[in-house]
């Protein structure tokens, strides 16, 4: 099994990519952001490159470690659909090539105009999103399961996000999935707006293209969309090639000069990247690998980290965000950033754990309770829980109740120590401190 992908990503920047028009499609109107340029009225005069459109686009390039290209020239794509009343779309040669990602190779990325949005049902369409600039990031086809697939994009989605040049955090990125099995064409799945989907959609075409091949049928080179919906694929078009676009230079944009003073200006401006804030985790905090690279798996989460690992062990805090906290948050299905409101409340928990006010499982059940919504003062709650546990008094009856296990004792046998220990536990239904109560035996006993 061979995959690669076709990823769009739309850049953030004021303006559209040829024209002034501000960039925020999805808080207007629908057709309120839009101009004789972004809407392609015949011999309407687009603006040059944006060119923080440009740097952004270098940004990806750089973080993947690809070479630039000094000369960029902008192309028409012809096609027709009711989102692009030019007829064609304007895309560039690559900006830059020979990247990589992991395992995965990226042949090339380019900048391109993102269509407007066309609904099939209601035959609407909106412009606004019509001139959005969109990089193109290419892969080789080096991806051989699904699994490595989906690893692929969640690993780019968290370079993106560490890059923070995303314009609608809400769909970070569109991907158009290539998938070849052994015996068949590589086929073309179209417009996935999410990992899931991609995984989905993969998923779905394993069994069509395996389902075909062990019929005795050819799997043919094809465009397919996906139908999100339903969830299946459904063939677009077949036997297409390059040529089918007429692709030719667009003799209203100049071609672009990237000159080496650009690309390192913007090798400069890059933020930490992801790969980078792990290794100085392990070195600065003493992290171990593993426990620092689930931590910077969603950034906003590794920024929480640094925020509080000041006021507390940084080992502790790691283990508490990177174990604790994200096994609640998978549990829940949900990301760091969907309880981000809540982040006070979680180190507050967290701070209370690692003094001994409250114990681990009183721990665990209040952060289960504040993710839930359950908790409004988490001060208070932790208050409650810590007062809650009249340790002294339960040892005491502990103590009582049990005098064969403190004869035990006396006779010197260590592991009566822990058995009265763990009835104090019971008995307070894990709420006390083990720490605490082993003191406060020893000193009853006598030492
Ligand atoms: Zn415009």
């Amino acid at each position: 099994m061979r995959i690669g992908f076709e990823i769009h990503v739309q850049l953030r920047t004021e303006s559209k990519l040829f024209c002034t028009c501000s960039t925020r499609y999805w808080e207007a109107g629908p057709n309120t952001h839009v101009c004789p340029v972004c809407l392609g009225l015949p011999g309407a005069k687009p603006l040059p490159v944006n060119e923080e459109a440009v740097k952004k686009a270098l940004m990806v390039a750089l973080a993947l470690g690809m070479e630039v290209k000094d000369e960029v020239v902008f192309l028409r794509k012809h096609y027709f659909y009711p989102d692009l009343p030019s007829g064609y779309q304007r895309t560039s040669t690559p900006i830059a090539v020979n990247g990589r990602l992991g395992k995965v190779r990226i042949r090339e990325i380019h900048i391109e105009e993102d269509p407007g949005r066309y609904e099939l049902r209601s035959g609407l369409v909106d412009f606004n999103r019509s001139g959005v600039t969109l990089v193109e990031i290419v892969t080789e086809p080096d991806m051989e399961s699904i699994e490595e697939a989906e690893e692929f994009l969640e690993t780019l989605h968290q370079l993106l996000t560490y890059l923070d040049i995303v314009l609608n955090p809400s769909v970070v990125f569109r991907v158009d999935a290539n998938i070849s099995l052994e015996g068949g064409e590589r086929v073309e799945v179209k417009n996935i707006n999410s990992i899931e989907g991609v995984k989905r959609a993969l998923k779905y075409e394993v069994l069509r293209q395996k389902r075909l091949l062990a019929m005795g049928k050819k799997v043919e080179r094809e465009t397919r969309h996906w139908d999100e919906a339903r969830g299946v694929t459904v063939s677009l078009r077949t036997k297409e090639t390059e040529e089918d676009y007429r692709y030719m230079p667009d003799p209203d944009i100049p071609p672009l000069k990237v000159t080496g003073e650009m690309v390192e200006e913007v090798r400069r401006s890059l933020p930490e990247l992801p790969w980078e804030r792990e290794r100085r985790y392990v070195e600065t905090f003493s992290i171990d690998p593993s426990t620092a690279h689930a931590l910077i798996k969603e950034k906003e989460l590794a920024d929480f980290f640094e925020e509080h690992v000041q006021e507390i062990s940084p080992k502790f805090w790691a283990d508490f965000l990177s174990d604790r906290l994200r096994g609640e948050l998978n549990y829940r299905g949900i990301r760091f950033s969907d309880v981000k409101d809540k982040k006070d409340g979680i180190f507050l928990v967290a701070r209370a754990w690692h003094d001994g006010r409250i114990t681990k499982e009183v721990a665990v059940e209040l952060l289960r309770d504040l993710l839930d919504g359950k908790v409004e003062d988490v001060e208070r709650a932790i208050q409650e829980a810590a007062a809650g546990v009249d340790e002294e008094k339960v040892v005491e009856e502990v103590l009582r109740d049990l005098p064969e296990v403190v004869e035990d004792y006396r006779k010197g046998k260590k592991n009566a120590l822990n058995r009265l220990v763990g009835e104090v536990m019971k008995r307070t239904r894990g709420r006390a401190n083990a720490r605490r109560v082993k003191e406060i035996l020893l000193r009853r006993l006598g030492g």
